[in-house]
């Protein structure tokens, strides 16, 4: 049967017109894209996010006219044919070296290696399609599901995780679609979040992001509504005070975006986050960590630093999945562990997200931590800081059992687990230093404890 689609498709079916003249180092409200048109048109244009969308660089042709290296090459024709390609002007406007070192130009302009995939990789490695009770309902958590609201994205990343979905068609769930989802909440009451993805979400128009929203908010077992979409990533003059205005009326709404790497957290970007944050909506980050792009623990701290400074909380660090086209993309695990490790001590626990292993076969979503218990009795737990201190947790003495005889004389992690001894310092540590100072100056003694070289 055909689908009905919701006013989007309509709105965004127009023609496309020329895109921008230059792929510039930097966009600012003061320069424009397109030659010979009154400045003010221009810029107005420019902060059209319809504007922006009709004139998407979405083939070869169009891209080779910013980045000549690119002509000619005919082979990456087939890869947008099998992964559609499309970057905003804007985006287009924050790459700053037109070749695979930038890591906007890396997220966003086709790569030949998209199309080599070792066997391990799939269409749908989170099995999302066999968590679908009706078409585009993702039910795997009990109390969670997941709304594949339209398979638009104003931006298609190189490295996403629906390829097979994105950009296939550009369409917005349809009416039908709609009511299916609806009736299948109505008779799941222990679903009482649901997030609105896709696609992204905020790619489509005003009344069809409504009617969405109205439509989950009918149901009265949904507490909570999320979305998440890269649109202030990639399309931040889409945040318009309208669209603001509508997302305000069905609270509690959260937002969870996807910033990558601290070049996307632009003056538009933020100002876009800054929109939202004032209509009392909670922003988290959901970065994927990819190769190439932010798998540098140096990067990923400026990343945090960056999204707290705009109020975006860092969510989630994800794993790249094991998605086919990605491969390029791909860290391993122990990458992630490393910048875990870097992050914890140096940065405030508000701009440390959690890193996560989107497990495959819908397994969901599992933590990886650096490990801090180093060994547990049941008298004392030894733990490790960042700083490679160990130190001894003495349980409550209500669960303790009797005590046992420590057999070493060296201190060590035994001294540590059996309550002999409560930390264990590494030699030359510069916090305890400061201590030692500042015990100094006051005329006190040391206040370190015991101090071994480790
Ligand atoms: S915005 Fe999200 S859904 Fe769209 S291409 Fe990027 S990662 Fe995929």
């Amino acid at each position: 049967m055909q689908q009905q689609n919701l006013p989007v498709s309509e709105e965004l079916a127009e023609e496309q017109s020329e895109p921008p003249s230059t792929l510039r180092a930097a966009q600012s409200p003061s320069t424009c894209p397109t030659e010979n048109e009154p400045l003010c048109k221009k810029l107005s244009q420019w902060n059209d996010w319809r504007w922006q969308i009709r004139n998407r660089i979405r083939s070869l042709d169009q891209l080779s006219k910013y980045v000549p290296l690119l002509s000619g090459r005919y082979e990456l024709q087939k890869v947008i044919e099998k992964y559609p390609m499309a970057i905003t002007p804007y985006y287009a406007s924050i790459i700053q070296r037109a070749d695979m070192s930038d890591p906007v130009f890396r997220m966003s302009v086709p790569n030949i290696q998209e199309m080599f995939d070792p066997p391990c990789l799939s269409d749908d490695p989170l099995e999302e399609h066999q968590d679908m009770p009706v078409p585009g309902l993702v039910h795997r958590y009990r109390d969670r599901a997941l709304l594949i609201a339209t398979t638009m994205c104003s931006m298609y990343c190189r490295h996403c995780t629906r390829k097979r979905i994105a950009g296939t068609r550009e369409n917005a769930i349809s009416a039908r679609r709609m009511r299916q989802a609806q009736e299948y909440l109505f008779n799941h009451p222990e679903i009482t979040d649901v997030i609105v993805s896709g696609g992204d979400p905020l790619t489509m128009s005003d009344a069809a992001i409504e009617a969405v929203l109205s439509m989950l908010r009918s149901v009265p077992s949904v507490q909570v509504i999320r979305i998440g979409t890269r649109v202030p990533v990639v399309l931040p003059m889409r945040i318009t005070d309208e669209l603001v205005e509508i997302l305000k009326k069905y609270h509690p709404l959260w937002i969870n975006t996807h910033f990558n790497h601290p070049n996307e957290l632009t003056d538009e970007a933020r100002a876009a986050c800054a929109k939202l944050a004032d209509a009392g909506i909670p922003l988290g980050n959901q970065t994927v960590l990819l190769r190439g792009v932010n798998d540098d623990p140096q990067i990923i701290e400026q990343l945090c630093r960056g999204l707290i400074s705009t109020r975006v909380r860092p969510y989630y660090m994800y794993q790249c999945d094991l998605v086919r086209g990605v491969e390029h993309f791909r860290t391993s695990v122990r990458k992630g562990m490393e910048i875990m490790e870097y992050l914890r001590g140096r940065v405030s626990g508000i701009a440390i997200p959690t890193f996560v292993v989107d497990a495959p076969h819908g397994g969901g979503k599992i933590p990886v931590l650096p490990t801090y218990v180093v060994s547990m009795s049941p008298t004392h737990t030894v733990l490790r800081n960042f700083e490679g201190l160990l130190v001894s947790y003495p349980e409550p003495a209500v669960d303790m059992e009797p005590e046992t005889t420590a057999t070493s004389s060296e201190p060590g992690v035994w001294e540590l687990v059996s309550g002999k001894a409560d930390v264990i310092l590494p030699a030359r540590n510069q916090r305890m230093g400061r201590r030692e100072k500042i015990g100094a100056k006051r005329g006190g003694a040391s206040s370190t404890g015991y101090l071994f070289d480790a």
